[in-house]
C-alpha cells in the first residue's frame, strides 16, 4: 500500500483501487500491529479466529486488520466465492435493500458497492440500476475481500471449540485441520450458524424426499410438473415459489397461516442511525418491545418478489391457512390444513432459522454454559416469551457471551457472536447490510479494549523499555548555576 500508482492516471477499477490505497494511506490505514505476541506450550497463538467469511465476517476481519490487530485469519466452510446465501440458496434475483447501502464498507467511500460498480459501469449505468442483482453483490463482496487482501481460508470448516486456560482452542477440518489457539472467537457464522433450520414439529420425522427447508440446496427441475407447497409469506417462501414455478412446477400453493399478508416493513421504515447507535443501550424492556412487535407486525416480502409468484396462473396464495398435520401418503403429501385436507407431491418450508444451539456438535462444550434471554433477562413484566427471541443468547456490549453461572466458564466473555442471533440484544448490526459496519465497529472495540487490557503488564514494561530519545541533549544550554551566581551577588 506504500508507493501507490496515481489513481488520476489510470481508468476503471484499477483507479478505484488506487484511490482506496491512497485513501488508506493517508489514513494511516492499515494501523501498526500493536499486540504482543503469544504462545501457548510453544505454540503459536492467534490473536483472534473468525468463523464465516459472509459479508459479518468480512466486515470483521476487515475492521480488525484496519486497527492493527493482523494476527488473525477467518475459516469458511465454503468454497471462494460462494461465502453466504448469495449465489448458493438465496432465490431471489435481486437484493431486497436499496442499492445505496454502505454495507461493509467501515466508512470507506471507495470500498462502497457504489464506487465499485460505478468504476466499471459508470455513472450512467449507476442510476439506471433498480436493486442490486444478488450475483453481483457477492462479486463485490469476493472484491472487497481481495482488494484488502483478507487472510481467509476457504474450505475450512469449525468442528469444536473448547476453553484452554484463557484461551480457545478451535477444531478445523477440512483444507485444513487440527487445533488453533486464540485469545478471541469471533462467530460471524450467519442465520443458520448457531442453530440451524428452524423445522416445525409437523414435519419432524417426514421423509426428506417429498419436503426440503428453503434454505436447502433444492432440485427445481424435479418439481417439472409436480403439486408444491411452499409455507410462509416471507421473501424466502416467495422467492422459493417463484424458482419452483419458473421450473414449470404444475402448481404452487402459498401455504399462509395470517389472514392478512403482512405489507409494512416495520423496523426497516424507521432504520436511523439512532436505530444502529442506540438500540442496545435501551433498557432490555424496551429491546424486548421493539422486536417483540416486529416479530407480530411480521416483514412482507418485497413487492417484486411477491409479483414474480403471482404473474403465474398457476399459483395461489391461500391465506387463513395453518397447517394442522403432514403425512406421507399415495407417494405424496396429505397435509391437514385449517381450510381442510391437500394433496402436495413436494413440500418447501421457508420457516426460517433457529437460534437454539444447544444441539449443535462443534458448541457442545460451551453450549450448556451459555446465558440466553431465557435465563433471567426476559422478565414476565416485558410480556410473554417469545420462541427465537427467548432463546436468543444474552450478549454483552461487544457481542461476548455471558455465562449462565458466573465463573462457569469465563472465556465466553473472548466469544464473539457476530450473527444474526445478537440482534435482540444489539439490534440489527451483525446480520443485515445496513449496519454491519456498525456492527463490526462495536465488535473490534471490544476485542482491542480487551487485547490492550489483558497484556496491559507488557505495554508497561514496553512503556519503561522504550529509550530512543526525542531529546539528543544538544538543543539548549542549562543556564541554572549562573542564575545562582547572579542572585548570590
Ligand atoms: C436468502 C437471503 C436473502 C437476503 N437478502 C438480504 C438483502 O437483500 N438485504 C439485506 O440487508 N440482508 C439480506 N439478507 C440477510 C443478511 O444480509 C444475509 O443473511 C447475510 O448473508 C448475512 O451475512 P453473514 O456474514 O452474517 O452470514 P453469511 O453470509 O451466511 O455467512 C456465514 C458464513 O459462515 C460460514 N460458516 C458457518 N458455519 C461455519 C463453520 N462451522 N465453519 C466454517 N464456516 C462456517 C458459512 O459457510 C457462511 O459462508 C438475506 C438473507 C438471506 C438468507
Amino acid at each position: 500500500m506504500k508507493h501507490t500508482p496515481n489513481p488520476q492516471t489510470l481508468t476503471g477499477l484499477a483507479a478505484l483501487e488506487a484511490q482506496l490505497a491512497q485513501d488508506l494511506n493517508f489514513l494511516e490505514l492499515p494501523a501498526k500491529p500493536w499486540v504482543p505476541e503469544r504462545r501457548h506450550e510453544d505454540i503459536p497463538v492467534r490473536d483472534v479466529v473468525v468463523i464465516g467469511a459472509g459479508m459479518c465476517g468480512l466486515a470483521a476481519t476487515a475492521k480488525l486488520v484496519l486497527t492493527g490487530i493482523t494476527n488473525i485469519v477467518a475459516y469458511d466452510a465454503a468454497p471462494a466465492g460462494l461465502e453466504g446465501p448469495w449465489v448458493t440458496f438465496a432465490r431471489m434475483q435481486t437484493l431486497r435493500s436499496p442499492k445505496t447501502l454502505t454495507g461493509p464498507a467501515l466508512g470507506l467511500a471507495q470500498l462502497t458497492f457504489r464506487a465499485w460498480f460505478t468504476a466499471q459501469w459508470g455513472v450512467e449505468a449507476w442510476q439506471a440500476l433498480d436493486k442490486i442483482p444478488k450475483n453481483q453483490w457477492m462479486d463485490y463482496l469476493v472484491w472487497y475481500r481481495k482488494v484488502l487482501a483478507l487472510p481467509v481460508r476457504n474450505n475450512v470448516r469449525m468442528t469444536g471449540v473448547a476453553p484452554v486456560g484463557d484461551l480457545i482452542a478451535v477444531d478445523i477440518e477440512g483444507a485444513e485441520a487440527g487445533r488453533v489457539l486464540t485469545r478471541h472467537l469471533v462467530l460471524a457464522t450467519g442465520r443458520s450458524g448457531l442453530g440451524g433450520f428452524a423445522v416445525p414439529d409437523f414435519l419432524q420425522g417426514v421423509d426428506r424426499a417429498y419436503w426440503a427447508h428453503s434454505a436447502d440446496d433444492i432440485d427445481f427441475d424435479a418439481l417439472k410438473g409436480k403439486r408444491v407447497a411452499v409455507i410462509g409469506a416471507g421473501a424466502s417462501s416467495m422467492d422459493n415459489a417463484a424458482t419452483a414455478l419458473e421450473a414449470d412446477a404444475g402448481s404452487v400453493d402459498m401455504l399462509i397461516r395470517r389472514k392478512e399478508m403482512p405489507r409494512i416493513n416495520k423496523l426497516t421504515g424507521i432504520g436511523s442511525q439512532g436505530v444502529i447507535l442506540g438500540m442496545h443501550n435501551l433498557p432490555d424492556a424496551w429491546k424486548w418491545k421493539f422486536f417483540d412487535y416486529t416479530a407480530s407486525t411480521q416483514t412482507p416480502p418485497p413487492r417484486s418478489s411477491t409479483l414474480r409468484v403471482s404473474r403465474h396462473a398457476n399459483a395461489r396464495f391461500l391465506l387463513d391457512c395453518g397447517i394442522v398435520a403432514v403425512k406421507e401418503d399415495a407417494g405424496g403429501l396429505l397435509v391437514e390444513t385449517t381450510q381442510g385436507p391437500m394433496r402436495y407431491d413436494f413440500l418447501i418450508a421457508a420457516t426460517g432459522f433457529s437460534n437454539d444451539f444447544s444441539d449443535r456438535p462443534e458448541f457442545a462444550a460451551i453450549a450448556p454454559y451459555i446465558r440466553t434471554w431465557a435465563d433471567g433477562r426476559h422478565t414476565p413484566d416485558m410480556g410473554p416469551p417469545r420462541q427465537g427471541m427467548s432463546e436468543a443468547p444474552d450478549l454483552g456490549p461487544h457481542f461476548e457471551f455471558r455465562e449462565r453461572v458466573p465463573g462457569s466458564c469465563p472465556i465466553l466473555a473472548h466469544i464473539h457472536c457476530f450473527n444474526d442471533a445478537a440482534m435482540l440484544t444489539h439490534g440489527k448490526v451483525s446480520g443485515d447490510i445496513p449496519a454491519v459496519s456498525a456492527g463490526a465497529d462495536r465488535l473490534v472495540r471490544g476485542i482491542a479494549t480487551s487485547l490492550f487490557a489483558e497484556d496491559v503488564e507488557t505495554h508497561f514494561a514496553n512503556l519503561i523499555a522504550y529509550d530512543t530519545p526525542e531529546l539528543l541533549g544538544d538543543e539548549w544550554v542549562d543556564s541554572t548555576p549562573s542564575l545562582h551566581r547572579e542572585a548570590a551577588l
